[in-house]
């Protein structure tokens, strides 16, 4: 299989033998330690509670020795907490939706946004972007990292690029007709949503020039790639990142589509047992558990990504060497992505405790619809509130949905039901229904 050759390959990075990979690793490894363990209090408290000094760390082998991070650990030292340099080093800030209703954000030193264009470059550039490609970014652009991130990889690469951000279906079909982008970069729902509203809009498929898309941001099925590429005559590429450790570009396909290559000269990943911490070897399936090793503004130190997947080393027919993961097959947590939005129930609740006449009784059930994400939020009134008149009720309804939106950034179907409606467990209660068979769990 040939790579496509550019600049931005670099075989001699992301075709080494992992013997060298494993001797860069271990310095970058080394180096962050002393950084964090030096600039960070939190981290240097964490070591020292652990009993592991910075010398502690010779290389990765050492690196379970190392206290884990926590998403709650980003809330909790919100907003700069983590920062590992003086504030006037950051020159970005990128946040997601977190626990509560405020973001999680990261923050960047020019050093960070580099190393990040570069790994989303080599994603690009594995889906086959070079320098002639128009490539079309329909990713949010803003505090989420996704269309930030798509443009700067994408402009590295030296395509034209074509920073739509999402939304408005009409016109991004115009566009991808009427520029013939020959790379879409957005979430996989929404591109089979772009793929079937194409039709309908009356467009013949053979007037677009679309080869391959990098499609990422939340969990999808071979099927929807099958889909994808069936609709739009392409290539479909899974892309994979978080914000907590940079943003797209963690890990990407290459043409062998049988994994995603974790750029693992920046980041290193391990899978452990979500119950017990304990590193599994590869070839297990446990929580994904990253570290960065390049980051200099707000390094990560075995960042707990919940996201469930398989780690794999053997060789693959691309050349690469660098390790694959497979698909996000779950998570460790309740985390809903909802139209590429993170949603924790938690939040929901958070909403529903602060209006008198419901109770705290409710259930969330995601659907798709047409290639689009439907929530329904079932909310049980209390008894007082049950005989109430329906224009008080409709009040309410008006209100949940309203404060839903602006607390956890989507829209959601309100729906009131009686009260003792929603069934009770004895043990953990069962708050999601989800419909579109995204995981494996
Ligand atoms: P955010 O920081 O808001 O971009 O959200 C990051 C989360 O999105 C990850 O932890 C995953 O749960 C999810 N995610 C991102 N890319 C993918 C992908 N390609 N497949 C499945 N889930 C993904
Ligand atoms: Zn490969």
């Amino acid at each position: 299989m040939k790579i496509s050759e550019n600049k931005i390959y670099d075989p001699a990075i992301e075709c080494m033998d992992r013997e060298s990979l494993r001797a860069l690793q271990s310095e970058r490894l080394r180096a962050t330690v002393a950084h964090v363990y030096a600039n960070v209090p939190v981290y240097r408290q964490r070591m020292d509670e652990a009993g592991v000094k910075p010398e502690d760390i010779r290389g990765i082998e050492d690196i379970s020795k190392l206290p884990f991070t926590n998403k709650t650990d980003l809330r909790d030292q919100f907003p700069f907490g983590l920062l590992a340099v003086p504030q006037s080093e950051i020159v970005r800030i990128q946040g997601s939706s977190g626990t509560t209703g405020k973001p999680i954000v990261s923050g960047y030193t020019e050093n960070d946004v580099e190393v990040w264009t570069e790994m989303v470059a080599r994603s690009l550039t594995s889906a086959g972007a070079g320098k002639e490609d128009i490539i079309q970014v329909t990713y949010g652009y803003g505090l989420f990292t996704g269309g930030l991130g798509a443009h700067q990889g994408a402009s590295r690469v030296g395509a034209m690029v074509i920073p739509m951000s999402s939304g408005n279906t009409q016109r991004q079909l115009m566009m991808m007709h009427d520029l013939g982008s020959t790379m879409l970069c957005c979430t996989p729902s929404y591109a089979i949503f772009l793929g079937e509203s194409l039709r309908e809009m009356g467009y013949d498929p053979k007037e677009f020039r679309l080869k391959s898309g990098c499609f990422g941001a939340e969990p999808w099925t071979e099927e929807m790639r099958e889909k994808l590429e069936e609709l739009f005559d392409i290539n479909a590429y899974n892309i994979y990142g978080l914000t907590e450790i940079a943003g797209p570009g963690v890990a990407f396909e290459c043409p062998a589509k049988n994994g995603m290559h974790i750029n693992e000269d920046h980041v290193y990943a391990e899978i452990v047992d979500p119950a017990t911490g304990e590193p599994l070897p590869y070839g297990e399936s446990g929580e994904l558990v990253l570290t960065t090793i390049s980051k200099t503004g707000m390094p990560m130190l075995r960042y707990r990504t919940h996201d469930i997947c398989v780690l794999d080393e053997t060789p693959c027919s691309c050349g690469r060497t660098h390790v694959r993961m497979s698909r996000i097959t779950g998570r460790t947590d309740d985390m809903l992505i909802i139209r590429g939005v993170n949603v924790f129930p938690s939040q929901i609740e958070s909403v529903l405790l602060q209006i008198p006449g419901v109770a705290p009784h409710y259930m969330l059930v995601v659907d798709r619809i047409n290639s689009t994400d439907r929530l329904e939020v079932q909310v049980e009134l209390t008894d007082e509130m049950f005989s109430d008149t329906v224009a008080d009720i409709q009040k309410i309804k008006n209100r949940i949905t309203e404060q839903i939106k602006s607390v956890v950034g989507v829209a959601a179907i309100v729906k009131l039901v009686p009260p003792k409606s929603i069934p009770r467990s004895e043990g953990k209660s069962k708050r999601i229904i989800d419909n579109r068979g995204l995981t494996s769990k």
